[in-house]
């Protein structure tokens, strides 16, 4: 039988492997398998031919019991619900593992903005606030970017909520320009978080990151910033991708260059003087650290056999299957989960909301220091869950592990609000 690909089975399906092993309390399984409110739109939006095109959008609300919805909006043509509230399921993990006072909310309209022009996505945009309105607010559910999507969209979104709320709401959405009381720091935060991960992971399966080679999937938000990074930590990478293919020099990629052909081309599959390698070549590299910083679904039974990294860390939102989890985890490969490393973004966000309901603004250094504490802690946390269930004679993956955690404090939230 061919294994299960859609996101929300796979995102049911790691709550249940981590329910089994923590006892959870029936009806908060029960609870925690569904979204609380699922809301689904058809968006009419003008064209700038003069013609009118409907858009299907989404927004998830999957759990509020420890604080308002918090998630991206993806702008994607092949976005769908289920992957929709896998999304919104895996920031509620995310939101709680990294303590902040959030639940897990995320949005998505099926759109391609590669055939979209500035005035049609400014439309788009305040089209799916105006749809959503009654749904979304600081105290109710806090919007912020995802793939595709970027801050100009989220300073039109807010400026669309503020315009119906009749006053400025700089709080409904993060992931703002700072011009408009976006955080400093943000727009790196969901790949520097990573990298401290990096950092510490490296640190614990003692790979010395000076002589270390890396492969990263996505040029995006997340890969993009982590390839600039990861050299700052003395690290060459040696391969990346985006959905054009990958390329691939083993003495490590010039990161200007790249960006020059993406710029030049849109693509980096015109970069010069390169080895050209597949998406799939990239995930499959000897390397020592693979960082899969794309989408879904990337490193599955198909090919998680033939993954030779050392260690895996997951930039991306979902990119390891149940499936592969299995084998990576008997190959004795550390998968370092997604609502672990990828969690920068979202806390950045949160310092973000924070500033802007206080009316008082951080420095970029202010930023970067709370968010290496956030990240260094959860890691611990992570490191030392698995640990004492090894103590106790139970393997378990930093997969299992990290929903261990967080899925004991939101059940917890529901027990003392009396929810079951
Ligand atoms: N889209 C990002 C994520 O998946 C950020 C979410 C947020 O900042 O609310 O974590």
């Amino acid at each position: 039988m061919s294994e299960n690909l859609n996101p929300f089975n796979i995102a049911q399906e790691q709550l249940d492997i981590a329910a089994e092993i923590m006892n959870l309390d029936e009806p908060a399984h029960a609870i925690l398998r569904e979204p609380m409110q699922t809301l689904s739109m058809n968006l009419p939006v003008k064209m700038r031919d003069g013609s009118t095109e409907v858009f299907e959008g989404f927004r998830v609300h999957y759990n509020t019991a420890r604080g308002p919805a918090k998630g991206g909006i993806r702008f994607h043509p092949k976005e769908d619900i289920n992957t929709v509230k896998a999304l919104a399921a895996w920031m509620t993990w995310k939101c709680s593992l990294a303590n902040i006072p959030f639940g897990g909310g995320k949005g998505g309209v099926i759109c391609d903005t590669k055939k979209m022009n500035e005035y049609e996505l400014e439309n788009l945009s305040r089209a799916y606030i105006r749809g959503l309105h009654g749904f979304v607010g600081p105290k109710v559910d806090v919007m912020a970017p995802d793939v595709y999507t970027n801050p100009q969209i989220m300073a039109w979104m807010m400026d669309e909520y503020s315009k119906i709320a009749g006053h400025d709401e700089f709080g409904v959405i993060t992931g703002k320009p700072v011009e408009v009381w976006g955080s400093e720091g943000r727009f790196d935060s969901t790949a520097l978080g990573g990298m401290y991960i990096l950092r510490e992971a490296a640190k614990l399966q003692k790979i010395d990151l000076k002589t270390a080679k890396i492969a990263i999937q996505g040029f995006g938000n997340a890969g993009g910033f982590a390839f600039e990074l990861a050299k700052k930590l003395g690290a060459k990478v040696v391969a990346i991708s985006d959905s054009s293919g990958g390329v691939y020099s083993d003495s490590g990629l010039d990161y200007n260059k790249l960006l020059d052909a993406k710029k030049q081309s849109g693509e980096l599959s015109g970069v010069k003087g390169v080895t050209k390698i597949s998406n799939e070549e990239l995930l499959e590299l000897d390397v020592d650290v693979l960082i899969p910083a794309a989408l879904e679904n990337q490193i599955t039974e198909g090919n998680a056999d033939r993954i030779k990294a050392k260690m895996v860390l997951e930039l991306a939102n979902g990119p390891v299957t149940p499936g592969a989890d299995r084998i990576l985890f008997e190959r004795k490969i550390p998968d370092y989960p997604d609502f672990l490393v990828n969690s920068g973004g979202v806390i950045v966000s949160y310092f973000e909301w924070v500033q802007n309901t206080q009316n008082w603004y951080w420095t970029e250094d202010d930023v970067y220091k709370k968010l290496e504490g956030i990240m260094v802690r959860s890691f611990k946390d992570v490191v030392d869950m698995k640990k004492r269930y090894a103590d106790a004679k139970k393997s378990i993956s930093y997969r299992t592990s990290a929903y261990i955690i967080a899925v004991d404090r939101v059940a917890k939230a529901m027990k003392l609000r009396g929810w079951y």
